[in-house]
C-alpha cells in the first residue's frame, strides 16, 4: 500500500464553460476545478500532498523542507499541509524580503513558516545546508521536492487521472499549466494505467520544450514503479508547447491578462497571473488558431494559483 493521507476534497467537480465556448467558436470548453481541492485555497499542490506528507509522517519526519518563488503556491500548500499535521516548515525562497508580505508570502507567514531568503543561483545550496543544519540540531526534515514533483508526489495525478476517467466525461484533449512537470508526469501515467484515450496538451511556463517532455517522461517513468512493474516513457510520449513561456516565470503580459480577463468575464472564473493565466492564454491563442477541431471537446485542468492575484506585484498590472 502507497502511504497517503486524505485530505484533498475530491472528486473535483469538471463544469461547462459554454460562454467561452460560443465566445471564441471554437471546441467544446470543459473546466475540472482542481483549483478547488482544498487545503489554503487549493491548487494543483494539494493532490502531491497526500502523498508526500504521508511519506514524511512515515519516515518521522518533523518539518518540511522545500523551495521556490516569493509567490509560490507550492510553498503556500506545503506550509500549510505542515500546520495540519503539526510538522516544521521551513521554506527557501528566491528573492529578498519585501517591505509588506502579501497573496502566498502572507500565508506562508500565517502557516508559521521560517523563511529563508536567497539569490536564484545559491536555492539548491542554500536548501542542502539547510537540510544538514535541521539534521545536526536533532530534528528530523523531510524535503519536498522543488514543486511536489517527486516521484511520490506525481502519484497525487495518477490518481487524478483515475478519478477523471471515473467521471465519465469525454475530452478529447486536457490541456493544463506544466512547470516542475509532476502534474504531467501523473497524468501521462495515469493515462497509460488507466486507460484515457485522449490528448495531454501540457502548456510549458518556463521551461523549454525538449527538458520539460524529458523530465516529465523520467519523472512517469520512475513513478510507474510505486505502483508496479516499471513503464518506460520517453519524450516523444509527452505533448509540450513551449511557445509562450518566452517571457519568463512570472512575468505578466498581455496574453496573461487577456485570458484572466476572458475567464472572469465569460464564466466568472478566476485564473492565476503564473500559471493559469499563461496556460489559457495558451489555449485560447490555439483556439484562434484553428488547431482544435470545432466538433472536439478540451477540457482546461484548472491548476490553481489564484491568490497570487492579491500579490502586491500584480495589483497594477492586472486590470
Ligand atoms: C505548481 C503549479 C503548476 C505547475 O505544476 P507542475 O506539477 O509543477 O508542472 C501549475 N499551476 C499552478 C497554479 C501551480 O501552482
Amino acid at each position: 500500500m502507497i502511504p497517503r493521507l486524505r485530505f484533498a476534497q475530491l472528486p473535483t467537480p469538471i463544469e461547462p464553460m459554454p460562454r467561452l465556448t460560443k465566445f471564441l467558436g471554437g471546441p467544446r470548453l470543459l473546466v475540472k476545478r482542481d483549483d478547488q481541492t482544498g487545503l489554503a485555497f487549493g491548487g494543483n499542490k494539494t493532490r502531491k500532498l497526500e502523498f508526500l506528507v504521508a511519506e514524511a509522517l512515515a519516515q518521522g519526519a518533523d518539518t518540511l523542507l522545500s523551495a521556490g518563488a516569493l509567490q509560490s503556491n507550492h510553498c503556500r500548500q506545503t506550509a500549510a499541509a505542515a500546520a495540519k499535521f503539526g510538522l516544521a516548515c521551513t521554506l527557501v525562497l528566491v528573492g529578498e524580503p519585501p517591505a509588506q508580505a502579501s497573496a502566498n508570502l502572507l500565508l506562508d507567514q500565517l502557516f508559521g513558516a521560517e523563511i529563508i531568503w536567497v539569490e536564484k543561483s545559491r536555492r539548491d545550496a542554500v536548501l542542502q545546508e539547510t537540510f544538514e543544519k535541521t539534521s545536526l540540531l536533532g530534528r528530523k526534515p523531510y524535503l519536498v521536492p522543488y514543486g511536489g514533483s517527486s516521484p511520490t508526489g506525481v502519484l497525487g495525478y495518477v490518481y487524478a487521472m483515475e478519478e477523471f476517467i471515473g467521471q465519465k466525461v469525454n475530452a478529447d484533449w486536457i490541456v493544463f499549466a506544466s512547470s516542475s512537470g509532476g502534474t504531467q508526469a501523473g497524468l501521462v501515467l495515469g493515462a497509460r494505467l488507466f486507460g484515457y484515450q485522449g490528448k495531454l496538451l501540457g502548456i510549458s511556463i518556463d521551461e523549454p520544450q525538449r527538458i520539460l517532455q524529458e523530465r516529465v517522461a523520467d519523472l512517469a517513468s520512475e513513478a510507474s514503479e510505486r505502483i508496479g512493474p516499471r513503464l518506460n516513457f520517453t519524450a516523444d510520449d509527452v505533448l509540450v508547447n513551449a511557445e509562450y513561456a518566452t517571457p519568463g516565470y512570472g512575468v505578466l503580459t498581455g496574453a496573461e491578462r487577456g485570458a484572466i480577463s476572458l475567464f472572469a468575464k465569460c464564466e466568472g472564473l478566476l485564473l492565476d497571473p503564473v500559471y493559469t493565466g499563461r496556460a489559457a492564454a495558451g489555449l485560447v491563442d490555439l483556439i484562434r488558431k484553428g488547431f482544435f477541431k470545432t466538433d472536439e471537446t478540451v477540457l482546461f485542468w484548472h491548476t490553481g494559483g489564484q491568490p497570487a492575484l492579491f500579490a502586491e506585484k500584480y495589483q497594477p498590472e492586472l486590470v
